[in-house]
């Protein structure tokens, strides 16, 4: 079997991989390379289980009973024997069970209970028909239609049974796992650790929000959208906020988070700029591959280790950090974070009402508005695609995703696209 290439060697010396061209990444490529290095973290703790929601399950979870744990009515109606109906299309109705109400009596032949939804199935009923479908009259019901054996009964463990795996390790919580959890009795459960991801903005031109902005500045606004697009993933971010443009301060601060966090994510200052002190910090102090990914917008990116933390650095231009972080880091993220995920995003194909520039070679993620017209829902772009212009990102609900091969595109013809929902 081959050697397997490590980071180190890979950082080092390039061109050890066939078919590695940093200057030309295809997006599929960096996926595949980054996620062979990133370890999914193994700490677990207990959390209430209201307090879990986006948490990551540790563990297989094992049913301890059977759910439903009793024979139940699915309607309310009627219980009775089937044999009862042989020679009769009327039943006398002999007692009542509630749900949660203890039941006394057992049912003979010839004879009906009547039931509530979720009341327990006593001994002699092998039949419930709702009460829609009888007509019931002085103690008295009469079948309109003949019920099948067995129907309308919830039987014991059909919906989970004792000792089944529930959920996997790995299974990203949402409302319905938390339900389904606590239909199983559990009130704490065992998950993994958030993350801890160290996060800052570079670049001597960035200014924070809330100061006056001069002439040749911009705001910070990576800050924000790195920020949240992490606190949706539910990590806990360890946030710096900006760092000047200086090799010692920012050594120092990629140094000492490295030490305390699981993943550093920065933006800027990864591409060839004269003052890109990040890439000359990096080769010093960590095991990184810079890369040009054939991806638009995106160009430059960074991924590799500063001591034991996995590092994101992420282009400065708004759009292209958003992209990146959505098409890339994210789904090297969900790894780090203990997930067990097909990391691939749906394509939906749609009809582009309008024609698309593009020349074959790169993949390309175009800010879309998928809207409805005459019942059918239809994609175009919003406009301006440049990758400083975060207004299409706002304006957009979708990516007009456009693969590498593909060139223009004219009106009315089929593209893929990726809903933003399917974002976190
Ligand atoms: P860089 O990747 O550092 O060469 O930056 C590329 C472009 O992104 C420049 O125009 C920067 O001004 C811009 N940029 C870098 N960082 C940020 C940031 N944190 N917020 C907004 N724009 C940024
Ligand atoms: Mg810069």
């Amino acid at each position: 079997m081959a050697k397997k290439i490590t980071l180190k060697d890979l950082s080092n010396e390039p061109g050890c991989l066939a078919e590695y061209d940093p200057n030309a990444m295809q997006i599929e490529s960096a996926k595949k390379l980054i996620n062979s290095f990133i370890k999914p973290i193994k700490e677990a703790e207990y959390t209430k289980l209201i307090d879990s929601l986006n948490r990551v399950l540790a563990v297989d979870l094992v049913s301890p009973i059977n759910v439903p744990n009793y024979d139940n009515s699915a309607m309310d109606g009627f219980g009775f024997n089937i044999s009862s109906l042989k020679n009769t299309k009327k039943l006398m109705v002999k007692n009542t069970v509630l749900a949660g109400k203890p039941i006394k009596f057992s049912v003979k032949g010839g004879e009906a209970i009547q039931i509530m939804t979720g009341g327990k199935i006593p001994i002699g009923v092998d039949t419930v028909i709702p009460i829609e479908l009888v007509k019931y009259k002085n103690n008295e019901i009469t079948f309109i239609e003949m019920p099948k054996i067995g129907a309308n009964i919830r039987k014991s463990g059909e919906d989970i049974k004792k000792k089944d795996i529930v959920l996997s390790k790995g299974t990203l919580l949402y409302p319905a796992e938390l339900g389904l959890i606590a239909s199983l009795g559990f009130s704490k459960i065992k998950v993994f650790k958030k993350l801890k991801v160290g996060i800052f903005s570079t670049g001597d031109e960035i200014v924070k929000t809330g100061t006056k902005i001069k002439s040749g500045q911009v705001y910070d606004s990576n800050h924000f959208t790195i920020h949240s697009m992490l606190c949706r993933l539910n990590v806990e971010c360890l946030d710096l906020g900006l760092i000047p443009d200086n090799k010692i301060i920012i050594k120092n601060t990629l140094l000492k988070l490295s030490k305390k966090a699981d993943v550093i994510i920065t933006s800027g200052g990864v591409s060839v700029g004269a003052a890109d002190y990040m890439k000359e910090v990096l080769k010093e102090i960590g095991q990184v591959l810079f890369w040009k990914l054939s991806i638009k917008p995106g160009k430059p990116m960074a991924y590799g280790k500063i001591n034991k933390a996995d590092f994101f650095g992420l282009p400065g231009n708004p759009v292209s950090a958003m992209v990146t972080f959505y098409q890339i880091v994210q789904g090297s993220l969900k790894m780090r974070m203990g997930l067990k995920i097909d990391d691939s995003i749906p394509l939906l194909k749609v009809e582009c009402v309008e024609s698309i520039f593009k020349r074959p070679g790169r993949t390309e993620f175009q800010r879309g508005i998928l809207f409805q017209s005459n019942k059918t829902w239809k994609v175009k772009t919003t406009g301006q695609q440049g990758s400083a212009i975060l207004s299409s990102m706002s304006k957009a609900n979708c990516f007009i995703v456009l693969s590498a091969d593909r060139g223009a595109i004219k009106a009315g013809e089929i593209v893929d696209i990726q809903l933003m929902a399917s974002f976190i």
